[in-house]
This record gives C-alpha cells, structure tokens and sequence, in this order.
C-alpha cells in the first residue's frame, strides 16, 4: 500500500519546509497539506491543499478517507511566547489536536502518526548541559506543560494500544524560507533578516543566553529519517532528544560579522528571557544517535554561510 501523508499546520515553519521534503519523497499527490490558513504558493499549486482545524477530529478524517491517507504529520500548536499569552487557547489547541489524532490512530484510520515534542519539556530543575534523554522534566510555562503532558499521551497510546507514534525535542529551528511562528528562539531567525537589511539587530535575550538550535534542513531529514525507521529501532516513543549546535546572541552575531563587517546588535531583554532561562544550554542526544543513526549537518558557520548565501540570492 502507498505512504500517502496528511501534514496539519502544514502552512508554518517547519510545516512549509516539511512538507516540500516529503512531497519530493513520496510523490506531490500523496502528500496532503492542510491548515487553517493558505500555504506559500509553492505548497498550494505543488500538491493537494485543504482547510483543516486541527482540532477536529470530523474533519481529519472525512480527509483521511478522502485520500486514503496512511501517516498523519501534526505540526499545529501555540509557541511557546504566544502560549504565554494565551493559555487556555494554547493548551485546548496543543492538546485537543493531539488526542484526536492518537484516537484516529487507535481506531486503526491511520497506522502512523509523528508529533514534535520541544527541548520545553525541561525546566529549570533540569540539568542544564548535556540535558540526558531521561531528566527531570518539569517545565515553568504553558507550551512545555503541553509538550509534556503530549509526550505521556504519546507514550501511553503507544503502550496501552500499540499506536505507532514518534516524536522528536525540537531544538530551536532555524530556516530563511519561512518566518518563525512565536516562539523563544525566533531572534536566531530575524537577526539574519535584519543583518542584511539594516546592519543591525536588537535581541530581546541576553547576550550570553545559551540554547540549543538546529538547522532546518537538519531538522526535517531528522523528522523524515525517524519516520522511516524500523519500528523495533524506535526505542522511546514519548519523545527523543534531539541536538546540532548550541550558542548565545553574541556568538551568532559574531559569525554574522565575519561576512557583514559592520553588523551591530544590541540588546533589550524581555519576557522571552524568563523562559529562555528555563531551558537547557545543551542536549545529549547520543541515545538517538545510537538508535537510528541520526546524523547533524549544519553548525553555526555553515548554517550562516548557507542562510546568508540564500537570502542574498532571494532579495
Ligand atoms: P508555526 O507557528 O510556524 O506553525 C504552526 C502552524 O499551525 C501555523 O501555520 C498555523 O496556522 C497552524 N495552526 C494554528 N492553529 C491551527 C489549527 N487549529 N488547525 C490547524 N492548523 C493550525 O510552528 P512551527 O515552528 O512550524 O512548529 C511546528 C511544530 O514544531 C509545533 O508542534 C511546535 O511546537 C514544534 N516545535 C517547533 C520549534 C521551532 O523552533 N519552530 C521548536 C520546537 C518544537
């Protein structure tokens, strides 16, 4: 039987990237991207589109059925900046549309789901370098409450009912095509914006604020790779860390500098750096490593060489 994806929130950050990848590798009309509002122009004239909220479950699948749709990819959520503003709506959204779609699961509509968990599972209890795979997790915002509680949900439904679900702690992500969609480690995106346009940035964390990061491109062979592994090979089924590069504002704006001599960045803390502060400054992903052979790209020199290249080359 044919890999035929349904992504939901397929119209953000990584759902935009994404969902270009996984059309190249299944085929543009096996891969169904949805969200409630319209995709770029690439993802809405390369394969199938649909409206879809995530949260209802009806919906999801009258479009399972539709397209005979095997593999649910589910990238819609609340940041974690927004989340702070918004709770209530942030913990319906992120956990509604989780428990909809592990229950189209377990009701056998589709055989395997992939949902991203987020380096927000830890607090400020947590170790802080080398976060190891198994910690204390006990997070001091609404977003990591949610990953949290998504992961035990993940990990439950896999147990209690064999569903097939994988998941992976995001790092922050960082991409040019699409614009971050709010969260803590969205400056490590516009300050390349800015450092081209303006020559200069302010940073809302602090200078020597250290967290974990990760190319896009990185970030979507990961997911890809995970979702094709053997299911044996899948020891953790709340969610795997998952790491590249760690680094703090000065030390991105320096490699800025080596290619923009005269880049300025200054700096004006807001209510980001409480949260900032409560994660980890680096992750042990070695059990991932070890499990299905995941391999990083990117660090900060070549993620800023092909970042820089490419927003020049699309001005
Ligand atoms: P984003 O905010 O850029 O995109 C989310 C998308 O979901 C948006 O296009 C939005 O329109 C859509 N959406 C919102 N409400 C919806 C609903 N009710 N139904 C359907 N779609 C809805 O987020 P992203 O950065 O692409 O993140 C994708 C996933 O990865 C999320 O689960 C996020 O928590 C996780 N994650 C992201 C990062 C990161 O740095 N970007 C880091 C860790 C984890």
């Amino acid at each position: 039987m044919n890999t035929v994806i349904l992504v939901l929130g397929a119209s953000g950050q990584i759902g935009t990237e994404l969902t270009q990848k996984l059309r190249l590798v299944y085929g543009n009309d096996l891969v169904i991207a949805s969200d409630i509002r319209e995709g770029n122009a690439e993802m809405m004239t390369s394969g199938p589109f649909e409206i879809i909220d995530a949260t209802d479950k009806e919906t999801i699948l009258k479009i399972i059925k539709k397209y005979k749709v095997t593999q649910v990819y589910l990238l819609a959520a609340m940041l974690s900046a927004t989340a702070e503003q918004h709770p209530q709506k942030a913990w319906n959204l992120n956990m509604n549309s989780l428990l909809a779609v592990l229950d189209l699961a377990k009701d056998k509509h589709i055989e395997k789901v992939y949902w991203p968990s987020s380096i927000a599972v830890f607090g400020p209890t947590t170790p802080k370098e080398n976060t190891p795979q198994k910690t204390v997790m006990e997070p001091s915002t609404v977003y990591g409450i949610s990953k949290v509680s998504g992961e035990f949900w993940c990990n439950y439904y896999y147990e209690k009912f064999g569903v097939d679900v994988r998941s992976l702690r995001y790092p922050g992500i960082i991409s040019w095509k699409t614009k971050p969609g709010g969260g803590t480690t969205d400056y490590a995106v516009d300050i390349y914006f800015k450092a081209l346009k303006d020559k200069k940035f302010e940073c809302f964390l602090s200078e020597n604020t250290r967290l974990p990061m990760m190319y896009m491109d990185d970030a979507v062979n990961a997911t890809i790779q995970l979702m094709q592994a053997n299911s044996e090979d899948v020891k953790i089924r709340n969610g795997y860390n998952l790491a590249a590069m760690s680094f703090t504002p000065k030390e991105i704006a320096s490699e800025i500098k080596k290619q923009i001599p005269d880049f300025e960045i200054t700096y004006k803390t807001d209510f980001r750096q409480q949260i900032a502060d409560s994660w980890p400054q680096s992750i042990d992903d070695s059990q991932t490593r070890k499990d299905w052979n995941w391999q990083h790209q990117f660090d900060l020199t070549s993620m800023t060489k092909d970042i820089l290249e490419n927003l020049e080359k699309n001005q």
